[in-house]
């Protein structure tokens, strides 16, 4: 008996941002495993099961799912945003590569969500317009020495860049050592925008500038982008400013 596995991507906030394909895989699910508050904002459905677990235990809830899965069953993982970037899907496959043999039969669907990167950045405009990346601030998995040259090497050759998981109780001064990091590279006029909550109600966005982004608040729910030297800001009266990356780079400044 072969069972599936899908890892399904919300999105980044409420069921707008749920594409046909996520709520189709939810649908057909018998079981649905994942953080609690992301199962909460699933419909529920009748002669389904929901196991919920916390939002630190992504292993042990791989290892759940694959193996309730395996035993048939059609399964379903919910991951906010997309769950490639920084999430379960990665979880998933770590777990099927150490796994007994009868994971690596399964049927794994993953089924992608827009990531918060990309909206927070269709709030303040076009900051992603050129080349830009995606690094994730926790020191929990990879030594913070590793972040740091990241950083450097990032900022260092003109990316824009995108900051998830830029603090927590946990971990009180990543996020003021980054900046001070980018700033070795950066002028301290460089855009900075800070999204919190982006597709829920209590959303808001700030946009800063890199001299100013350590007095800015952040937590765990908030996503940053740093600009390049290229990134702008658009003052417009009455409105929030627009920030964009041109397409276009003429000469090497970075
Ligand atoms: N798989 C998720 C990312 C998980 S890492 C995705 O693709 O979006 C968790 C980090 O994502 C948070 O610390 C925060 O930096 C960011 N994040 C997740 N949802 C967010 C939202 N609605 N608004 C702003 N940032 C968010």
């Amino acid at each position: 008996m072969s069972g599936k596995l899908s890892i399904v991507g919300l999105g980044p906030g409420d069921d707008r941002y749920l594409t046909r394909e996520a709520l189709d895989a939810l649908a057909e699910a018998e079981a649905l495993y994942g953080y609690g508050p992301y199962l909460d904002r699933i419909p529920p459905r009748a002669g389904q099961s929901r196991h919920a677990s916390d939002n630190r235990e992504e292993a042990e809830r791989a290892r759940a799912a694959l193996g309730h899965a395996a035993s048939g069953a059609n399964v379903a993982i919910a991951s906010g945003g997309d769950p490639g970037v920084f999430a379960m899907a990665a979880s998933v496959c770590e777990e099927i590569a150490s796994g007994p043999d009868s994971w690596r039969v399964l049927d794994v669907a993953i089924v992608p969500g827009i990531t918060a990167m990309l909206a927070v950045a269709a709030r303040a405009g076009a900051p992603l317009g050129h080349d830009f990346c995606a690094l994730s601030l926790s020191d929990n998995l990879k030594p913070w020495e590793l972040i740091e040259r990241r950083l450097d090497a990032v900022a260092g050759a003109g990316f824009v860049i995108a900051l998830y998981n830029p603090i927590s109780r946990a971990r009180p001064w990543q996020l003021g050592k980054a900046f001070a990091r980018l700033a070795r590279h950066l002028p301290g006029t460089t855009p900075v925008i800070f999204g919190r909550a982006v597709g829920r109600s209590d959303e808001s966005l700030r946009v800063t500038t890199l001299s100013d982004a350590g007095e800015t608040a952040a937590d765990m729910a908030t996503l940053i982008i740093v600009g390049s030297r290229e990134t702008r800001i658009i003052a417009r009266e009455g409105r929030a400013p627009l920030v964009y990356t041109p397409r276009i780079v003429e000469e090497v400044i970075a």
